[in-house]
C-alpha cells in the first residue's frame, strides 16, 4: 500500500499546480482551435472562388461579339426590305393589316409583307434611367406612312 502511494505521482500535485496545467492546456486548445478556424476558412474562400478559364472567356466574348454582329446585319436586312417594300399585295392591295385593341382607341396598322410598324402620333416612354425611374413620356410623330393606315381604314368601311 506504501509503495503504491509512492508510485502515484499525481499525488504530488498540489491543487494549485493541476489548476495551472488545466489552464495552459486549454489555453493551448483554444489557440490551436483558432488558428485551425482561420486556416480552414481562408481555404474555403479560395475553393470557393469561381474557376476561370481563359480561353473560355475569349471564346464567350468572340461569341457575344459574333452574335452581336450577327443581331446589327439582321436588323440592317429588315430595315432594307422594309424601305423596299411598297406595303402593296402583287395584285394590287394594301397589305395593311388594321390592329385596334390599343389603349388610346387609335388604330395602328402592320404590313402584312415586311412587318412594318403604322403609329399615329402617340405617347412612349423612355427607358427608366436613375434620374427618372418611372421613364420619360414624351410625344412621337406619326409614322411618316401613317396615311397607309386611313386608307387601309377607310377600304374596311367601303
Ligand atoms: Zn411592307
Amino acid at each position: 500500500m506504501g509503495t503504491e502511494n509512492q508510485n502515484n505521482r499525481s499525488s504530488a500535485l498540489t491543487p494549485e499546480i493541476l489548476a495551472l496545467i488545466n489552464a495552459s492546456i486549454s489555453a493551448a486548445v483554444k489557440e490551436a482551435i483558432a488558428g485551425t478556424g482561420t486556416m480552414v476558412s481562408e481555404a474555403l474562400r479560395e475553393a470557393n472562388k469561381p474557376y476561370v478559364d481563359e480561353a473560355k472567356t475569349r471564346r464567350e466574348l468572340r461569341e457575344k461579339m459574333k452574335f452581336k454582329q450577327e443581331e446589327a446585319d439582321n436588323a440592317k436586312t429588315q430595315r432594307m426590305a422594309k424601305e423596299a417594300c411598297s406595303h402593296h399585295y402583287k395584285n394590287g392591295l394594301l397589305a395593311v393589316a388594321l390592329v385596334n385593341n390599343f389603349h388610346d382607341r387609335q388604330t395602328r396598322g402592320i404590313c402584312m409583307r415586311c412587318h412594318e410598324w403604322f403609329y399615329p402620333r402617340e405617347w412612349r416612354i423612355d427607358n427608366p434611367t436613375e434620374e427618372n425611374p418611372r421613364g420619360t413620356p414624351h410625344i412621337v410623330d406619326a409614322h411618316p406612312k401613317y396615311h397607309l393606315v386611313v386608307e387601309a381604314a377607310a377600304q374596311q368601311q367601303e
